[in-house]
């Protein structure tokens, strides 16, 4: 045993507490089973980033945290995920390409009823998540917007939704935020939701730039004090801003009830976001008139139109040099054109 004890006393950095047996069996020895697992789990963390390409780490580092995962998370009182979404959003995950629901075109219909047609194969859902046609990124859009909507209103903050504010309107353009409350410390809160596809290819490190390029363009787009830009990638990672909002929106409740709160609100989102994913990926396989399984997060969603215009929140794609991606083709190729009979 003395051995031992020399060894451990002689055991430099984290962990490093001789023979403190006390200490151990207080607890402490728990306390330090966390900081060793912890620098294991960095170490084996460090060495799984460094065998992917560049593009491929950024797009990991988009899909994780704690708001991206909160999907996961199981809490009272709250429905699970349903299971085919969660499958989708598993496989997207662990960067599976076969994703159950795709085939060789994608089949997002616009409301004359001609489909995308963009050849997309097994491609991990990427082309059906950004593909423009349809109602699905206004959909998806919507249902992170009214989660984040519900969630305020449980936490007493009387948000409003879609206001216009009218210092905000241009020539061309109304200004219509998605949410607007008011706080006595910041004034009138201007929220704009949006969901960036951030292009990893060729992009460089760094996984918020897309999210922050987003960011910049919202406060230019609305200059001054008041806005608050919500943004967030397909994947599931917030912006610095969002987490920022969040953190100041539980101010108002007791301290022991922030953490709690902040749970809830990266859960709602992160499940509306995936589950309105999945539907754009699942409804991209099927021919328009055979999509009747669409799920909804709220169930009450289905009044949402094509017509529905969102401004420049549903173009999502953000390719690095700031260039609009083509989407698709606008004009779909005749032989592409689906004349789908009811439905
Ligand atoms: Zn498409």
């Amino acid at each position: 045993m003395d051995g031992l004890e020399v060894a451990l006393k002689r055991k430099k950095g984290a962990g490093a507490k001789g023979c403190n047996w006390a200490a151990s069996a207080d607890g402490d020895g728990l306390k330090m089973q966390r900081v060793h697992s912890a620098q294991v789990y960095a170490q084996a963390l460090k060495k799984f980033h460094g065998s992917l390409t560049v593009p491929e780490s950024v797009d990991v580092s988009l899909g994780s945290g704690p708001e991206a995962g909160a999907y996961l998370v199981a809490e009272e009182g709250a429905p699970p995920m349903n299971d085919r979404d969660l499958r989708t959003t598993l496989r997207r995950r662990f960067r599976i390409q076969k994703i159950e629901g795709t085939s060789g075109v994608c089949h997002h219909a616009r409301t004359c009823r001609t489909i995308c047609g963009t050849v997309h194969g097994h491609d991990g859902g990427r082309h059906a998540a950004r593909c423009n046609i349809g109602v699905g990124v206004t959909q998806r859009h919507d249902d992170v917007r009214d989660a984040l909507h519900d969630w305020l209103a449980d936490i007493g903050r009387h948000p409003k939704k879609e206001q216009e504010i009218p210092h905000w309107n241009t020539v061309n353009e109304r200004a219509r935020l998605d949410i607007v409350l008011s706080d006595p410390r910041l004034g009138e809160v201007c929220i704009d939701v949006s969901v960036v596809t951030t292009v990893t290819q060729g992009a460089g490190r760094g996984a918020l730039r897309g999210i922050e390029r987003r960011e910049r363009k919202k406060h230019l787009r609305y200059p001054g004090r008041g806005l608050f830009p919500f943004v967030l990638d397909v994947r599931g990672k917030w912006g610095r801003e969002a987490h920022a909002l969040v953190q100041a929106m539980v101010g108002c409740l007791p301290k022991e009830r922030r953490a709690d709160a902040v749970g809830s609100c990266r859960r709602a989102i992160a499940v509306a976001l995936q589950t309105g994913v999945a539907n754009q990926i699942h409804s991209a396989g099927k021919p328009p008139a055979l999509t009747a399984d669409i799920s909804y997060v709220n169930g009450a969603s289905q009044g949402a139109t094509a017509e529905d215009v969102h401004g420049d929140s549903d173009f999502e794609d953000v390719p690095e040099d700031g260039a609009p991606q083509p989407l698709g083709s606008q004009a779909a190729a005749p032989g592409s054109t689906a004349a789908a009979a009811g439905g």
